[in-house]
């Protein structure tokens, strides 16, 4: 598989063309930054550690049934995947409260939620990604009515699969950011699943296993991704 142009370069990710017009390289960096951008670092090794995660999951999740554009692991920072048009949706489960949902009605973090919540957020930084409700994706046309159902369904299957595999592990699956596309008629889930977009919480102790180490300054921050690596792949 030949390497050709870099064809978007985001905060975390790189996407480069192939010599095969339907796949695409993703590359991930250790780059990591919170708050829309406003906070910037380097999370070391986070890159290979994040695409050994996601390579791990994506191969899980389609042996459960779900379609995801992951083909190959390539080496230590790159996947080969299905290219996509993706829908700008950033589509976010909580199963327990954390997060801007905490924040927005003064709660604290840490109940579980009667159900997994389902929330989608518009993909545009320079928005700073607004929330949104079904009746906008459908109004301006980001989704159909069927694709956003099939979106819906795969994303409440995931959490299924991903609660209960990252239990086992020891890990609770707090909330988690997914992304879908379009390939060749069908949806796929694309883009990641990594510490970087979700919240892990140790089921023991409770401790933070994700990006909030980073976003809050709370330290081992390295040592926290090598561990949901450890025990994700172990
Ligand atoms: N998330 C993400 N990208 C975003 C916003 C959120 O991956 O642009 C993930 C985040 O890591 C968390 C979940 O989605 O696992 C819910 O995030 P929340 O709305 O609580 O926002 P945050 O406070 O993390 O910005």
């Amino acid at each position: 598989m030949e390497k050709r142009t870099k064809l978007y370069e985001g905060k975390a990710k790189i996407l480069y063309e192939t010599d095969d017009p339907n796949l695409l390289i993703q590359y991930f960096k250790d780059a990591a930054t919170a708050f829309n951008a406003l906070k910037k670092g380097t999370i070391v090794n986070k890159g290979i550690l994040n695409n050994q995660i996601s390579s791990f999951i994506f191969q899980l999740l389609e042996r459960e049934g779900v379609k995801t554009h992951y083909v190959q692991t390539l080496n230590e920072r790159e996947m080969l995947v299905k290219r996509l048009k993706i829908f700008p949706l950033e589509v976010v489960v909580r199963n327990i409260l954390a997060g801007s949902l905490a924040k927005k009605f003064n709660l604290e973090e840490g109940r579980t939620l009667p159900f997994p919540i389902l929330e989608f957020y518009y993909k545009d930084d320079s928005l700073g990604d607004p929330l949104i409700i079904e009746d906008h994706i459908r109004a301006f046309g980001w989704a159909a009515p069927q694709e956003l159902e099939q979106i819906k369904q795969m994303t409440l299957k995931v959490n299924q699969i991903l609660s209960a595999f990252l239990l086992a592990k020891g890990i609770l699956l707090v909330d988690f950011k997914l992304e879908f596309g379009a390939h060749q008629g069908e949806i796929l889930l694309g883009d990641e699943f990594t510490p970087d977009g979700s919240r892990l919480w140790d089921a023991q102790t409770g401790e933070k296993m994700d990006k909030d180490r980073f976003r809050r300054d709370l330290g081992k921050v390295e040592e926290a991704y090598q561990e949901v690596c450890r025990r994700i792949t172990g």
